[in-house]
């Protein structure tokens, strides 16, 4: 069970001090209090763990301070919806504010690769007004005779020159704790030129020290990145051991599932389960056409599938796009040949207004015409 507090309660206060001692009186029960920065509130929540089957909620509706009392599925206890009854509250970070309700665009370089190439990409990122960015310092690739990423030595001109470009959160994959370390160090040398989001990789998705470790610290959001060869369920499990260890700052990022069924793509793209994520939890959700498609196949339409699948995702209701571009793609370390262009990049924003804007007019319209179940 949850007890959500009213949004003047803050962790320490008695009513929550109140509501603990009362939960602490049942038999095998015990208590976790969290306090979640939501992008539009902030929000105290008690959480109920043990044998809480026999546990009523009344008596904790009627507590003051107290807003609702919500009987959780056995699943997804820390990210889950429970059947509509919490709500999807997002979390800002960085002065940028992700949610269910937020659309983000993330183009960026699949890895680092030169300061030149990282300057021309945050300048076009600039000119556009776009300040969420991927940039991979620390690769796990395939082959072990593959470029593995610049590591710690190319962070100090990545953040400065984000720092400069005004781009506020990089999405940065990491296998490892030194590697956040790292990360928070020259954050720190760069005096907070700019954020970073912790990117968990579809390889390491049941990494289940890799979770706990990214969920015990706070400071740095998490990229989650669904298993590849693994069911949706076994991905959300996953995000539980990140938000159950303390970081519920988390977005959920679907990138295609491994599997010769989906050829000629690189993996078959699975966006028809933005939905299924809005509904099951209470994460933003974002897609990544680039490692989904792998490659610039181009139709007679004028578009790639890189932007058809974006647009299935963000049609669904997806809330950021995660997409490699490249100044030079030639001169790409890592996945060059599944980059976008510069030149590409107004295109590419442009038509996804486009279709996030048809999306809100369909929910308008759900909204407007579907029958309402109280009338
Ligand atoms: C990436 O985003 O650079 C990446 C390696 O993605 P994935 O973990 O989804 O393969
Ligand atoms: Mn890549």
């Amino acid at each position: 069970m949850i007890i959500v507090m009213r949004g003047d309660v803050t962790a320490d206060s008695a009513a929550v001090q109140d509501v603990v001692r009362l939960a602490e009186r049942y038999p095998g029960v015990k208590t976790q209090v969290r306090s979640i920065e939501g992008a539009t509130r902030s929000l105290t929540e008690v959480y109920l763990l043990g044998s809480t089957a026999t546990v009523p909620s009344e008596p904790f509706e009627e507590m003051t301070g107290v807003e609702r009392a919500i009987r959780i599925r056995a699943k997804y206890r820390a990210i889950g919806r429970h059947e509509g009854a919490a709500e999807a509250i997002g979390f800002v970070y960085n002065g940028v504010e992700f949610s269910q309700n937020t659309f983000h665009v993330m183009p960026g370089l699949c890895a680092v690769d030169t300061p030149k190439n990282v300057e021309e990409m945050f300048r076009a990122l600039k000119s556009f007004g776009i300040q969420t960015t991927r940039a991979g310092a620390y690769k796990p690739r395939t082959s072990p005779y593959e470029f593995q990423g610049h590591g710690k030595s190319c962070l100090p001109y990545l953040f400065e020159y984000a720092g400069k470009y005004d781009i506020r959160v990089i999405a940065m994959e990491v296998t490892h704790e030194s590697h956040v370390l790292e990360i928070l160090d020259a954050l720190e040398m760069s005096g907070q030129a700019t954020g970073v989001m912790l990117q968990i990789g579809t390889r390491n998705a049941q990494n289940f020290e890799l979770l706990k470790m990214v969920g015990q610290q706070e400071r740095l959001p998490v990229l989650f990145k669904r298993g590849m060869g693994i069911t949706l369920d076994e991905s959300l499990n996953a995000c539980e051991y990140i938000a159950s260890s303390g970081n519920h700052r988390i977005v959920f990022c679907l990138r295609g599932m491994k599997t010769n069924l989906g050829d000629p793509h690189r993996n078959f793209v699975d966006f028809a389960q933005v939905p299924v994520l809005r509904r099951l939890t209470r994460l933003p959700v974002c897609v990544d056409p680039s490692h989904s498609v792998g490659k610039r196949f181009v139709g007679d339409d004028g578009l790639l599938d890189i932007h058809h699948v974006a647009a299935q995702g963000v049609i669904a209701g997806a809330n950021g796009v995660l997409v490699d571009f490249h100044p030079h793609p030639e001169e790409a370390l890592c996945d060059g040949p599944q980059a976008l262009l510069l030149t590409e990049l107004e295109h590419f924003v442009r038509d996804l207004e486009l279709v996030r804007k048809a999306y809100l007019e369909r929910t308008e319209l759900a909204r407007n015409l579907l029958p309402r179940a109280d009338a």
